[in-house]
């Protein structure tokens, strides 16, 4: 990441999740050959609350590494892990080849504002998954970051010092959680910078294409959707078409304002689909 934005050129790069069957392997595979022409920077792998697809991750990461030209980053997280599986992951990883990690703390499994109570043996702060993973291995790390604060955070200070202490552990990117406002992830990178690093942070773009489901989503993860954003979607009720074209246009202007702006890429949450992101290439004229 860094060796990309130093030869100055602006990163790219998209986010899918494990699928749980077949059809959804298949959805997720199309959508990765969709978008590996645009050469991204990377592309990362969630790690499931639970269950089955957390091996999935390392499988498809691993068949990323292995099958394309893309570089994964493997998502890691310290719910339900020991320090001791947490090692193991990591070791596994690195034996498949895969050298970028996305580390981060996870959330309870009530949800993202359930108090959060770490597995016996296990870690407390994606911080210390940070150190560990250094301990570990050569990785290339990256961590989460939250425009509008993480929802268990005091303050927005508070919020900057915990990404600034990933940074200083040994972080070398951070992507953020889904943001409407340009302004809420320039506030970020001023807290951070004022604090002495630098760490390329990356916004993470979810275009809204359901806006219900994204409101919801939003209120558990701390995205506020400004009303402007929500009149605007709205205005189209009844016309499904209409409602996605403007989901598209929102997420294409917040794209451009945020490039303008000296955000150094752009982080797609592609659901495992491409069309959402390639509509807001073509808004952008981002051409392969
Ligand atoms: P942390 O950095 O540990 O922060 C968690 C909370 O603890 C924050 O309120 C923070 O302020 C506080 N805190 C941290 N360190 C300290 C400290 N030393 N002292 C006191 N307080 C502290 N979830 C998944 O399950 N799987 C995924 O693959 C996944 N990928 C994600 C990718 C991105 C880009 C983002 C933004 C989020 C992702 N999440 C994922 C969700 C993430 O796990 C949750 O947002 C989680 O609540 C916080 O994780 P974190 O790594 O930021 O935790």
């Amino acid at each position: 990441m860094r060796e990309i934005l130093e030869r100055g050129e602006r990163s790219f790069s998209f986010e899918f999740f494990p699928p749980r069957d077949e059809a959804g392997e298949q959805q997720l595979w199309d959508a990765i050959r969709a978008l590996e022409p645009y050469r991204p920077s990377f592309v990362s792998v969630t790690y499931g609350a639970g269950g089955g697809t957390r091996d999935k991750t390392v499988s498809i990461t691993s068949r990323i590494a292995r099958e394309t030209s893309l570089t994964p980053v493997a998502h890691l997280t310290c719910v339900g892990h020991t320090r001791a599986e947490l090692q193991r992951i990591l070791d596994t990883y690195a034996a498949e080849g895969v050298q970028h990690v996305m580390l981060l703390r996870g959330d309870p499994s009530e949800g993202p504002r359930a108090e959060w109570t770490p597995t016996t043996g296990g870690l407390t702060y994606a911080v210390e998954l940070v150190e560990l993973a250094r301990s570990r291995g050569d990785f290339r790390i990256g961590v989460a970051a939250f425009p509008e604060g993480h929802p268990s955070a005091y303050s927005l200070d508070a919020d900057a010092d915990v990404l600034v202490a990933k940074a200083k552990a040994g972080a070398e990117f951070a992507v953020t959680q889904m943001f409407f406002r340009a302004s809420d992830y320039f506030g970020l990178v001023e807290r951070v910078r004022d604090r002495g690093v630098d760490i390329p942070i990356m916004p993470g773009i979810m275009p809204i294409l359901n806006l219900n489901a994204i409101r919801r989503q939003g209120e558990l993860i701390g995205t506020d959707v400004p009303a402007d954003v929500v009149a605007r979607i709205s205005a189209h009720e009844g016309d499904p078409a209409a409602m996605r074209a403007q989901g598209i246009a929102l997420a294409a202007e917040l794209c451009e304002e945020l490039l303008a702006g000296g955000a150094p890429g752009l982080h797609f949450y592609t659901l495992n689909r491409s069309k959402a992101t390639l509509e807001v290439f073509a808004a952008l004229n981002v051409t392969v």
